[in-house]
């Protein structure tokens, strides 16, 4: 029987480890293996998308605020044409890959590297792009074969009682299936046995979650966040940068793994950027139109302790708030843009994660490069120049999970393009397939091989051991 959490209904540890036994038995049965199946499955989570859209957008506004638009364009719509694209690339990246040897010796055995799914999969996702974080990454799981179960964000109740609902409606239940709860219900699963665990979240539970795995050597892939600059050159269009920053910044409220977290600046240009920000923000908003009131209210920040924490930040930072600062309510605050950021202020400790963006003000790119490399690694740089030599200083001289050039978010974009951070911002790439994927080796060593194996046998002789070293006594080019 399911626990009541306040008002919502949690899986208990016993309907946890029923369902873990069920997935389990289901992948040694192989149902998941055909790729008829696979397909199958792929289809159906594109209908149930495409038959509850709405209902999906409803979940979100309630959940978050979130606009319709944004819903639709970044959560319903990508991931059904994700598992479109799935469906129709199945055969392409399931095929075994041959392995080809340089030694002529090894030519006839055949190496070749089979695409087995891990096994039973689990999906921890976080409340930020609940749909887009839970299902994208269930999509490659299908895709490699693995059944999957799905733990979406207490914070997103609403949300993850609709897909609770109508996932058993559309897929296998016996092999896909989504748990319910918050931090007992995610620890309970976290204690059992998996083939691969994916998280999206914050790298304070990103180290739970690889701690949980450890215990079981289970391989896992953190999709964390962090303090992604966006850098201005002195050579960019500031107009276009400040629109594209905003836009990106204000995106679920700048709640979103990626938003543009600072601004870096040269100081003599850093006047005109702010003036750039507010004519952008006056495009976004006409004259009677509000960020918070008006006609498309930005996404609520998610509960009260993050808008708390955001609102004390405003109150420490040594900034001066140059446009917003305004805050309705527990859930709301304007677009702020903040000058005269020391670097070493309140708002350059950690990922802001709402909608502040501080300017870094700079002498030059080395500048820049500098107030980078002082902090981890993040999960991308913006970088915003027309000059080649800059963009390979930033190639050469610093580390991000992505480097994009002259825009932001948009590497979401490139679904060709694996995902994924370094150290803080997180490990492994999420190239979906690819990631639910063992890439198991395989040879055959006929007995027709026989003659050219028989140096290995004993007994141990001179000529057996002139042999083995022979190819060690290359001549090395000298550079
Ligand atoms: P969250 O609070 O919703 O937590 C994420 C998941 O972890 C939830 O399912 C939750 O139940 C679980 N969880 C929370 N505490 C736990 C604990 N102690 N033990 C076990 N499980 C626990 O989300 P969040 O972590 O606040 O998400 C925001 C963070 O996620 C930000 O740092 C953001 O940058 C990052 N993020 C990264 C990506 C990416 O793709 N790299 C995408 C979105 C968000």
């Amino acid at each position: 029987m399911s626990q009541t959490n306040s008002d919502h209904t949690y899986n208990t540890p016993a309907e946890i480890d029923e369902i873990h036994a069920r997935l389990t038995r289901t992948f040694y049965s192989g149902v998941t293996r055909p790729l008829a199946y696979r397909r199958k499955q792929l289809l159906q989570l594109a209908r149930m998308l495409q038959d509850n859209h709405v209902a999906f957008e409803d979940a979100l506004l309630a959940d978050i605020g979130k606009p319709r638009l944004e819903s639709s364009l970044s959560e319903v719509v990508h991931c059904l044409t994700n598992a479109l694209t799935a469906a129709d690339s199945l055969e392409t990246w399931a095929a075994p890959k041959p392995c080809p040897t340089t030694a002529a010796w090894r030519a006839d055995w055949g190496a070749t590297l089979h695409k087995e799914p891990k096994g039973v999969a689990l999906i921890i996702s976080p409340w930020n792009y609940p749909l887009v974080l839970t299902l994208n990454p269930l999509i490659g799981a299908i895709a490699a074969g693995c059944p999957t179960v799905l733990k979406p964000s207490e914070l997103v109740p609403v949300f993850s009682q609709l897909l609770a609902t109508l996932l058993p409606r559309y897929l296998d239940p016996t092999a896909y299936a989504v748990v319910k709860g918050s931090v007992p219900e995610t620890t309970h699963v976290l204690g059992l046995r998996w083939a691969h665990i994916l998280y999206t979240g914050s790298s304070r539970v990103g180290r739970v979650v690889a701690a949980a795995a450890a215990a079981h050597l289970t391989p896992v892939t953190l999709e964390l966040g962090g303090k992604s600059p966006a850098v201005i050159a002195d050579d960019a269009d500031l107009t276009l940068a400040a629109r594209r920053i905003l836009h990106g910044k204000i995106q679920n409220a700048g709640q979103l793994c990626v938003s543009p977290d600072y601004a870096v600046v040269s100081r003599g240009r850093v006047g005109a950027f702010v003036e750039a920000l507010k004519s952008a923000h006056a495009e976004f908003w006409p004259e009677g139109d509000h960020p918070l009131t008006g006609n498309a209210p930005l996404s609520n920040i998610i509960n009260a302790s993050h808008h708390a924490r955001l609102v004390d930040m405003l109150k420490r930072t040594k900034g001066k708030i140059a446009f917003g600062g305004e805050t309705h309510g527990q859930k709301g605050i304007t677009p702020t843009v903040l000058t005269d950021v020391p670097e070493d202020d309140v708002l350059m400790e950690e990922e802001i994660f709402g909608p502040i963006l501080p300017i870094i003000a700079v002498d030059a790119v080395d500048h820049a490069i500098r107030v980078i490399n002082s902090k981890p690694t993040p999960l991308v740089i913006y970088l915003f120049t027309d000059k080649e030599e800059i963009k390979q200083k930033f190639l050469q001289r610093t580390q991000s999970g992505q480097l994009v050039q002259n825009d932001v978010v948009m590497q979401l974009a490139v679904n060709e393009m694996p995902f994924g951070g370094q150290g803080e911002s997180g490990c492994k790439y999420t190239a979906s397939f690819d990631t639910f994927t063992h890439l198991r080796g395989y040879i055959n060593i006929s007995s027709a091989q026989e003659p050219f194996l028989q140096g290995r046998y004993r007994p141990y002789t001179d000529d057996k051991y002139q042999f083995a070293c022979a190819p060690g006594k290359v001549k090395i080019p000298d550079a």
